[in-house]
Formats: structure tokens, sequence, C-alpha cells
């Protein structure tokens, strides 16, 4: 049974796709079967993975609907052992469909059910924002990783997000876990960017991975190519550090499921 991980962060351009993206394909590339879920209508994470989202018969919002499965929704990536389940603009339709629906949270967690005993892994990548498809992916998952950039207010975005992952698990899903925080476009010559790392560490502790993502253009640069960064330009910085989150994130995240 695999473990299913919300990427999440209601804070918009934090590197919640980029994480997505390298850490499922890390992952897989350490022999794990990994899919990845497109939660977000922008796709980033469908394009990023070369895949257009145009041309796309079946997506995430379909299945949500239920209008198709999984199964025979998802595509298998340039990356070996990591399947996709793409999406599009059509996901924004179901934050709308889904309003008057009973239970509507709970959608994702029922559909993922189907297909959980063929993955390792499950990641989620959530749009920045705290509606109906977030909920439905915090709903669905055993653990939440959350990405922060290390700016000013992050500490107060991360409060506020640990607030509404304490909601979730009161209302809809008590098993609900803090899976860990990366810190990402890490700048190291930028003492706030160094500050808010240090508050970050004090106060989440052994929470935070010590994997941190450097800025990194190769990272920026991979998605207009269709790769991963991983793949795109493996000897960089930024898919180094990738590659030891997702060795840290096997060790500590790899047990078993609610
Ligand atoms: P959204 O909230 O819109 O879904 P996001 O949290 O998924 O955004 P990304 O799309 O992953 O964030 O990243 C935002 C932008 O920053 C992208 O242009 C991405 O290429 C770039 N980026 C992400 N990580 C890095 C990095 N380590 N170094 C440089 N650029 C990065
Ligand atoms: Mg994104």
């Amino acid at each position: 049974m695999g473990k299913v991980v919300a990427i999440a962060n209601q804070k918009g351009g934090v590197a919640k796709t980029t994480t997505a993206i390298n850490l499922s394909s890390a992952i897989a590339l350490e022999g794990r079967s990994v899919l990845l879920i497109d939660m977000d209508p922008q796709g980033n994470a469908t394009s990023g993975l070369g895949i257009d989202q145009q041309s796309l018969k079946r997506t995430t919002y379909g299945c949500l609907v239920k209008t198709s499965t999984i199964q025979e929704s998802s595509l298998e990536t340039s990356v070996s052992g990591l399947t996709l389940l793409p999406a599009n603009a059509d996901l924004a339709g179901a934050e709308v469909e889904l309003v008057n629906v009973e239970r509507r949270e709970g959608h994702l967690r029922t559909i993922i059910e189907e297909v959980r005993e063929k993955y390792d892994f499950i990641f989620l990548d959530c749009p920045p924002a705290l509606g109906i498809l977030t909920i439905n992916a915090l709903t669905a998952a055993d653990s939440v990783l959350i990405p922060v950039q290390c700016e000013y207010y992050a500490m107060e975005g991360l409060t506020r997000l640990i607030g509404s992952i304490d909601l979730v698990r009161q209302s809809f899903n008590s098993g609900l876990e803090l899976e860990g925080i990366v810190l990402t476009m890490f700048d190291s010559r930028n003492t706030l960017s160094k500050q808010v790392a240090e508050q970050i560490r004090s106060h989440f502790v052994d929470k935070v991975y010590q994997a941190v993502i450097p800025r990194n253009v190769s990272l920026a640069e991979a998605p207009s190519y269709g790769r991963p960064g991983i793949l795109y330009n493996v000897a960089s910085a930024g898919s180094q550090a990738y590659v030891s989150l997702a060795k840290e994130f096997i060790v500590h995240g790899e047990k078993s499921p609610r």
C-alpha cells in the first residue's frame, strides 16, 4: 500500500511543483514505483514532465467527477518508474462542481484507494490555495510535505498552513501527519534567507529536512524542456539537493501508512 503525500503550501511560487517533479523523479530513480497526481488547474507538473496539456483526453478532473479512473487516465513519463495523472484548466471546474456534493472533500481519497497498492508513493501537487482541491488532497493524504521559500513572512504563512492542516485533521482526516518541511530557493549570500531558515529550524526542529534546495538556474530552466531538473542537469547543485532530499525522504518516510 503506497503512502500518499500532499505537497502543499497556500503561498504561490514556493517550489511546490518543482519539488513534486524532482522529488518524485528522484524517488522513482531510487527504484520505487511512484504516482504523481497533478491537483493544480495550472497543470505545471504536467507540462514540466513534457506532456502537452491541450491534447489530454483524460485528466485529474475526470477522475474527481468520476467519468474516468486513475488507472485509465494515468500516463507513463520519461522517468522510469514515474507515472503521472495529468491536469489542465478543466480542473478549475471541479472547484465549482463539487461545491454542493455531499462529502466532497473525500472524492480523491476514494479514487486513490483503487490504485494505492500499485505504488510505493503517491505525491499530490497542490495548487496555491486552500480550496476544495487542496482539501481533497489533505483528506486523501497520509502526510503533508511543505516547501517553504526562505523569505520575509515565510514563518507567518507556515503558521497559517499548520492551522489549516489542524482543521483538516479535526474534520476529515485524523491520521494526517506532517511529513516534513523543505527549505527552497535558498540563497546562502542572503542574510534574510539564512535568518528565516534558522527561525524555521528552531521552531520545527527535526521536521525540517537537512537537505536545502538552493536557488539554481537549471531547476528553473528544466520545465521549458519538459524534463525534471534532476535529468536535465544532474550535476547541478539544485539536482543534487533534490537527490539528497529523496534519500532523506525515503529513510524517514518509508513506513507503513495508516
Ligand atoms: P504555484 O503556487 O504557482 O503552484 P509552486 O509553489 O508550484 O507555484 P514552482 O512552480 O515550483 O512553485 O516554482 C515557482 C518558480 O520558481 C518557477 O518558475 C520555478 O521554475 C522556479 N524555481 C523553483 N525552484 C527553484 C530553485 N531552486 N531555483 C530557481 N528557481 C526555482
Ligand atoms: Mg505549482
